[in-house]
C-alpha cells in the first residue's frame, strides 16, 4: 500500500504529475523545449513575484546551496545557524574553501535582523545565507524583516535565501525584499518527485559573480545565464520534471497563491493545536513552522512502533532530524495536503496511541 507522505519532503505527488512526467521526450535544443523552459521560467517568476532570473537547474537543492556560495563569495560569507539544513550550507562553504563565519542561535529559535545587525558590523562580508524554514526544527525566520535591515544598512552585502521546504508555502517577494538568490527543491511545497530545483538570481548576483574566477562549472550562474536568455540550460535537463513543473504552477494559480498560503497556514495550525493539547509545541511559537510542525515526544511513546502502525493506515510521518531523533517528531504539511488530509492524520495518531 502506498504511504500518504506527511513528511517534509518528498511530499506526496498528485496522479496527473505522475502522468506528466510520463510524456514523451523531446530533444532539449528544439522549439519546443525552450517554449516549456520559458512557460517553466515565467511561472516561477509570477510566484516570486520577480523580473529576475529564474534558472531551472536539475539537480536536488544541496547543489544550488553550493553553486550560490561559489557565485557569491568574493571575500567573506555570514553563514546563520539555527538547525541542521543551515548547518549544512555553512559545511558546504567550508567544503569549497570559502572565508566563512557563522552565527549561531540555540536550535528554536529564528535568526532576527537585531542578531544579524550585529554581526555584519563587525564589517568584511559581502554575502549572508538565511534559512527560510529550518526544516530540522520547524522554525520559519523573519527573512522580510532582516532582508529589509540588511538592503538599508548593508547594500553590499548579497543575501542568499534557502526557500526549499517554504517556497510556493508562504509568500516571497524576491524583487520587493531586496534578496540576490532565493533557491528551492521540487519535492517539498512544489509537491512534485525530487530532482529539479529552482533559483532567482539578482542582476547585482550576475554582477558579483563576473568578478569571481573560479565558479565551479555545473552551476556556473554565467554559463547558466548565457543559455537561459535563450530559455535553454548548458546540460540536458530533466525534460520530464519540466512537464510536471509546468503543469504543478498551473494547479497552483487556479488555486490561487493566497489560498494556497492560507491553506498551508490551516494545516499548520491545526496541527500545532494538536500538539499543545498532547505533547508540546517545539522552539519559538512566534515562528512556527507554517510547513513542518515540529513536536516535542514528551510522552515518550514509542515513535518507531507509530509510524509502523500508522503506515498499515497509509500514512508516514518523520522522526526527529539529527540530534532530535527518538527525542521531537515531525509532521511534513505542505504541497498538495488538505486540512482533511492533516485532520485524518491526527485522528489516526489519537486512534493509535489512545489519546483523548
Ligand atoms: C530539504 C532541505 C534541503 C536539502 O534539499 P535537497 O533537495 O535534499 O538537497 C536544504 N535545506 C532545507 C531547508 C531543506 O528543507
Amino acid at each position: 500500500m502506498h504511504k500518504k507522505l506527511f513528511i517534509p519532503g518528498p511530499t506526496e505527488v498528485r496522479e496527473e504529475i505522475l502522468q506528466a512526467m510520463a510524456t514523451p521526450m523531446i530533444g532539449h535544443r528544439t522549439t519546443a523545449y525552450a517554449e516549456l523552459h520559458q512557460r517553466c521560467e515565467e511561472k516561477v517568476k509570477k510566484l516570486l513575484s520577480t523580473q529576475a532570473r529564474v534558472f531551472l537547474f536539475t539537480s536536488s537543492s544541496t547543489g544550488v546551496m553550493e553553486g550560490a556560495v561559489r557565485n557569491c563569495v568574493a571575500q567573506k560569507v555570514l553563514h546563520t545557524l539555527n538547525g541542521e539544513f543551515s548547518r549544512r550550507w555553512f559545511e558546504i562553504s567550508k567544503a569549497n574553501g570559502l572565508p566563512a563565519d557563522i552565527l549561531e542561535v540555540p536550535p528554536g529559535q529564528a535568526i532576527t535582523p537585531e542578531l544579524v545587525d550585529a554581526k555584519l558590523a563587525e564589517g568584511g562580508y559581502d554575502t549572508l545565507c538565511l534559512t527560510y524554514n529550518e526544516t530540522s526544527t520547524g522554525i520559519l525566520s523573519p527573512v522580510p524583516e532582516v532582508a529589509k535591515l540588511v538592503r538599508a544598512k548593508y547594500p553590499d552585502v548579497l543575501i542568499l535565501v534557502d526557500a526549499v521546504s517554504c517556497m510556493a508555502g508562504v509568500p516571497i517577494h524576491f524583487d520587493e525584499w531586496g534578496l540576490d538568490v532565493v533557491l528551492a527543491g521540487v519535492q517539498k511545497c512544489f509537491a512534485l518527485p525530487p530532482g529539479l530545483a529552482v533559483a532567482a538570481v539578482s542582476s547585482r548576483a550576475l554582477e558579483r559573480a563576473r568578478t569571481i574566477p573560479y565558479r565551479g562549472y555545473y552551476f556556473d550562474f554565467i554559463e547558466n545565464e548565457k543559455f537561459a536568455a535563450r530559455f535553454n540550460t548548458p546540460a540536458t535537463p530533466s525534460i520530464s520534471h519540466l512537464y510536471a513543473l509546468d503543469k504543478e504552477m498551473d494547479f497552483m494559480f487556479a488555486e490561487g497563491l493566497e489560498n494556497r498560503y492560507a491553506r498551508h497556514l490551516a494545516m499548520a495550525e491545526h496541527c500545532r493545536a494538536w500538539a499543545r493539547k498532547h505533547f508540546a509545541l517545539y522552539g519559538d511559537e512566534r515562528y512556527a513552522s507554517p510547513t513542518v510542525t515540529h513536536i516535542t515526544n514528551t510522552t515518550g511513546f514509542d515513535f518507531g512502533a507509530l509510524n509502523k502502525e500508522l503506515g498499515k493506515r497509509g500514512a508516514t510521518i518523520s522522526d526527529g532530524y539529527g540530534p532530535f531523533k527518538g527525542k521531537t517528531f515531525r509532521i511534513g504539511h505542505m504541497g498538495d495536503l488538505t486540512l482533511a488530509d492533516v485532520q485524518w492524520l491526527t485522528a489516526q495518531i489519537d486512534d493509535i496511541l489512545g489519546l483523548r
